[in-house]
């Protein structure tokens, strides 16, 4: 049976004339499931009971379920989600003043093995449906209100996953969750995060992709980020910088560059003044990160000395610099901890 979420507004409509059922229903129905983001077709109250139950016998209706949470003393919570097929992603709230913004997955594991991040040494498991998405952003909203008093006011592209790599189905989550009839989050509070998938950036920039887009840069140097990301490889670093100046042209954003820091890998005098020329072709802002360690990490968190050198040598490029406190480490928050401590709980 197919999933009630994955049909087309038309093909809704085709199924409730098959029934006898008036065109305009649709609409209702539509809300419940992209606006109002019910989990059942019984929550739809304004349906009455018999199209109900025709829609349970025609449909099957696969919401997630959170399977795990996590609360950090700096109040970020962290979820497991659970999916139908037993899957798991996670996602993370963050508050901060009056924002909360919500760290979305796009795939169960990830195929491009950074050498620091846990999803990486998972694998590759299977890409996330757009409605596996948005289920993440349903259910960490209701949270986000219930521990927060505010829902979800930003979104990232970070969790678990490369979605350059899941890109229709991020495009749909994406549509479903700032649709003006839907759940109407404006596209410039959301941001992509990729690894630096070239072929995606260009297809963002050809669409003209109104939302923000960040780079997972952590290195200029390629024959460094080719040993921590092995995406550099098909996606080298001067494709990318060309790829990013289209991305630039075509949309007027500029382009934020994450930047991990990590112990004599990427923190040296060279390595800034490596990156600080790689920026040069486009408005740049760096978002400078705190390595989050993971149990069998072979890498460690920058010397606060280092740290701040690399950061003035930056600064003294009047380069617009910011740095990310790393928020939620004792409850392993960083991209696949959870999942994995999870998984090796359960060996
Ligand atoms: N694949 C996308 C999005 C997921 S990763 C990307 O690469 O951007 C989201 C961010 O978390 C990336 O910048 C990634 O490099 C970073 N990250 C991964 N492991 C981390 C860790 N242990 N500590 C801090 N940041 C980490």
């Amino acid at each position: 049976m197919t999933d009630i979420r994955h049909i087309t507004y038309e093909e809704l409509e085709d199924f409730l004339l098959s029934v006898n059922e008036k065109k305009f229903r649709a609409k209702q129905i539509w809300t419940w499931l992209w606006q109002k983001g019910v989990g059942s077709f019984d929550e739809m109250t304004n349906v009455s009971l018999s199209l109900r139950t025709q829609m349970a016998e025609h449909f099957t209706f696969r919401r997630a379920e959170i399977a795990q949470e996590a609360h950090s003393k700096d109040k970020t919570a962290k979820f497991a989600f659970r999916y139908e097929d037993g899957k798991m992603v996670e996602g993370v709230l963050i508050p901060s003043g009056e924002r909360v913004t919500a760290c979305v997955s796009s795939q169960v594991g990830c195929p491009l093995r950074c050498s620091f991040c846990a999803t990486g040494t998972m694998g590759f498991i299977r890409n996330l449906h757009y409605s596996e998405i948005v289920d993440e952003f349903v259910l960490m909203n209701r949270r986000a209100q219930e521990l927060y008093g505010n829902g979800i006011t930003n979104i990232v592209f970070m969790g678990m996953g490369e979605p350059l790599l899941n890109f229709d189905n991020v495009m749909t989550a994406i549509d479903k969750i700032t649709a003006k009839d839907g759940f109407g989050l404006s596209p410039t509070r959301i941001t992509l995060s990729t690894a630096g998938v070239i072929r995606g950036i260009k297809k963002l920039a050809d669409r003209n992709f109104p939302c923000g887009l960040a780079v997972s840069l952590h290195s200029a140097e390629p024959a460094v980020r080719e040993v921590i990301m092995p995406v550099t490889e098909h996606n080298s670093l001067h494709d990318l910088q060309a790829a990013l100046l289209y991305y630039h042209q075509k949309t007027g954003q500029r382009i934020t560059f994450e930047y991990l820091l990590l112990s004599k890998v990427n923190d040296t005098r060279q390595a800034a003044e490596k990156l600080a020329r790689y920026c040069r072709p486009f408005p740049v802002k760096i978002n400078i990160i705190e390595y989050n360690e993971t149990e069998d990490g072979i890498y460690h968190r920058s010397y606060p000395n280092q740290r701040e050198e690399f950061i003035n040598y930056l600064k003294n490029c009047n380069m617009v610099v910011n740095v990310r406190q790393s928020k939620g480490q004792d409850i392993a928050a960083a991209c696949g901890q959870l999942v994995k401590q999870g998984q090796e709980a359960t060996k």
